[in-house]
């Protein structure tokens, strides 16, 4: 079958999107005809200076909240060339296309103006938040879309591709799909079986991609990055309790070291790659793939720096730090998410805060560079465990090579937390994850707000910058704005 598939906006930069090569590298080994374009790159390598501004994270909002898209992002940077992209998807003559989703508005406006100008397309479309407990519903709300892939993509794109190849329609036999069912239903077909053996995947195709426009610069020329990025696995060990990823995933696997080390040179050999990324959501979720593999890096070194997520863990130590650094590993990034350890605990984290400060210790020992994240807000969290965090900031600045972002918790829809609303005491209104409080009354978002008024006044003298609020998941604004302060005098008091 004839197949385009489409990342859409607003994605990452640095690298071609996963998603759509790693599906693009299945249905290709499975015999079909795949045309692939990354939307998204293209907008961003073509936009004025001023608008490339709105691919940074804090400026998501504005992508996901509708008005906004339509009066502000549309005109500016999607509606002048949407059609042209649309015609250059179809120029393949397509059956099926399937597009990759983080910011559903793009999306949405892609799938009208792809369904316009083909009606007889069956468009598809996948990616994390297409969860039923995220944007699923509405995707398959949405009039042009014909299906919402959740879960891994593989197994329910290939079976939808055999049953238009066979003719039909009917796609309610393929688990892992939500089925448009007139206006507001749609069926919700179950949770689909990953499958298990991922070392038969084949690897990320990024053949029809533009590689000299990715980059990592924010001001031009806009260098390329000369980086890709892969899987080492599929899913996470730990289950915390405000994640989604361990419904979506539903269990973790990891490949054959011996099978990645050789996808970085041959990458690095076909793209003249100068550095790689991991986008697992953990790096070190297997010890044993993770060392083996930093020994195939030490023993045939590759040259090429890389990096990836990792969690706190009793088995990422020093000698492990070392061995990774040896290897090329340049970066890690850690949701540490607080420094209290009972809000640990209660987030269902396997460490304490004593285990954090030893690693930031021997992180900063071996010289590695390292990313985090913040949440403010557990319901765990009252004023003394918030101090905790506050307090461990302050002594440990000194070992962080980037001030950590922060996110306000969310109660997503099916995540552990969102299933035990009554033993936390959790209310909120329907489709405001952001907005939820606990009976009692505390802990609102306006004293989440609060909290990361005050987390932001530390900051500023920790770490010289303000706290930045990154949410992948809210259509509202939570950058800290003026308004949003405690001015100085006031907090002084
Ligand atoms: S927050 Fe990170 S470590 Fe926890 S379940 Fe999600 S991906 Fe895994």
């Amino acid at each position: 079958m004839r197949i385009s598939m489409v990342a859409t906006p607003i994605w990452a930069m640095k690298t071609p999107p996963l998603t759509t090569a790693y599906l693009t590298a299945w249905l290709k080994q499975h015999g079909h005809d795949v045309f692939q374009l990354d939307w998204n790159i293209e907008l961003h390598h073509n936009a004025s200076v001023a608008l490339k501004e709105y691919w940074d994270r804090t400026h998501l909002h504005q992508w996901q909240n509708a008005e906004q898209y339509r009066d502000e992002v549309a005109p500016r940077i999607t509606l002048p060339t949407i059609d042209s992209y649309a015609e250059r998807i179809l120029a393949h003559d397509p059956q099926l296309v399937g597009i990759s989703t983080y910011s559903i508005e793009a999306t949405m406006h892609m799938a009208r103006v792809l369904k316009s100008m083909n009606p007889k397309l069956t468009i598809v479309v996948g990616g994390q938040v297409c969860d039923p407990g995220f944007y699923g519903y509405k995707l398959a709300w949405c009039d042009d879309i014909d299906l919402v892939v959740h879960g891994e993509g593989e197994g329910p794109l290939l079976e939808i591709v055999e049953t238009l190849e066979a003719g039909s329609q009917d796609f309610s036999h393929i688990k892992g799909l939500l089925i448009p069912r007139g206006p507001g239903q749609a069926e919700d077909t179950g949770l689909r079986p990953p499958i298990a053996d991922i070392n038969g995947f084949p690897w990320p195709d990024f053949e029809d991609l533009p590689m000299d426009y990715y980059t990592v610069s924010e001001d031009a020329p806009y260098e390329p990055s000369r980086a890709v990025s892969s899987l080492m696995a599929r899913g996470c060990v730990r289950k915390c309790d405000f994640c989604l990823q361990a419904e979506i995933w539903q269990n973790f696997r990891y490949r054959d070291a011996q099978s990645i080390y050789d996808e970085m040179a041959s990458y690095k050999e076909r793209y003249g790659l100068t550095n790689f990324h991991f986008n697992d959501l953990l790096i070190n979720g297997s010890v044993r793939q993770l060392d083996r593999l930093c020994t195939l890096l030490i023993d045939q070194p590759l040259d090429m720096p890389w990096g990836g997520n990792a969690i706190v863990s009793r088995t990422l130590k020093k000698p492990l730090l070392e061995k990774m650094r040896a290897a090329g590993c340049e970066f890690l990034g850690y949701g540490f998410e607080s420094f209290s350890t009972p809000v640990l605990h209660a987030m269902g984290k396997k460490y304490d805060a004593g285990e954090v400060s030893r690693l930031l210790q021997d992180m900063h020992d071996v010289g590695m560079r390292f990313f985090s994240n913040l949440i403010i807000g557990h319901p765990a969290e009252g004023r003394r465990e918030f101090a905790e965090t506050i307090q461990f900031l302050i002594e440990h600045a000194h070992l962080f090579t980037e001030a950590p972002t922060s996110s306000l918790l969310i109660v997503q829809k099916n995540t552990p937390i969102w299933r035990a609303r009554e033993h936390w005491g959790i209310e909120m209104n329907e489709g405001d994850a952001l907005g939820w409080w606990l009976k009692d009354r505390h802990n609102t978002l306006a004293e989440r707000k609060h909290r990361a008024q005050v987390m932001n006044f530390f900051y500023e003298s920790l770490f010289d910058v303000g706290l930045k609020i990154t949410d992948m998941d809210t259509e509202k604004d939570l950058t800290l704005g003026a308004g949003d302060v405690i001015p100085r005098t006031a907090q002084a008091n």
